[in-house]
């Protein structure tokens, strides 16, 4: 393993860290990153050092975000009525590239599964119930349609309920399974459009 200095060895230790990235690929972007204008390295450094120390949660969504209230929900002409539920900032980002959607998120980070022991206490959504409490026309469950999705939809739909919110759920238009941020903006839309009431 001693092959390359200690700060190579370092660096490909660190890229190999990340997901879906092996030992062979590690190599392969540390050397390039070597071979980068320093400029340009010290660019990627510098983001991931910034996003890392700055990105924090919004305090009304819990999305990703570097400011107290991420843009969305700073936005004023949004629809802060009709709340759609996600499970992590990357489907909000699906939805939004839509560019058709003018209400605002919640985001669970994760959503319930028995099976890996995450449960309810685990994800935002005692932070939704609170947001409830608000003026609220409809909630708008997103989750993905795995079981997990699934399940956190169920769940959602039985806690909102009693509380005379509208609750919906996106049309199972989105393959079952697929994460929502790989599919198509129009399949995206098709879903949003076609939701029914739970
Ligand atoms: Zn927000």
């Amino acid at each position: 393993m001693d092959y390359y200095s200690k700060q190579i060895n370092q660096l490909v230790e660190s890229l190999s860290m990340l997901p879906g990235i092996g030992a062979k690929t590690a190599q392969r972007l540390a050397f390039h990153i070597l071979s980068m204008p320093k400029e340009d390295a010290r660019r990627l450094s510098d983001s991931i050092r910034d996003a890392r120390e700055n990105v924090r949660y919004c305090e009304q969504c819990f999305t990703l975000t570097d400011d107290v209230l991420c843009p969305i929900c700073k936005d004023a002409k949004r629809n802060h009525k009709v709340i759609m539920v996600v499970e992590n900032t990357r489907d909000l980002a699906a939805y939004e590239k839509t560019g058709k959607y003018d209400g605002v998120y919640h985001v669970l980070h994760g959503a319930i599964s028995p099976m890996l022991g995450i449960g309810p206490g685990d994800i935002r959504l005692k932070e939704l119930m609170q947001r409830l409490q608000k003026d609220v026309d409809e909630v708008i469950i997103a989750t993905n349609s795995s079981l997990e999705g699934e399940t956190t939809a169920m769940y959602m739909s039985k806690l909102i309920k009693p509380t005379g919110i509208k609750v919906t759920r996106i049309a199972s238009g989105v393959p079952v399974g697929g994460d929502l941020e790989y599919i198509d903006e129009v399949t995206l839309l098709r879903a949003l459009e076609g939701r029914t009431e739970l």
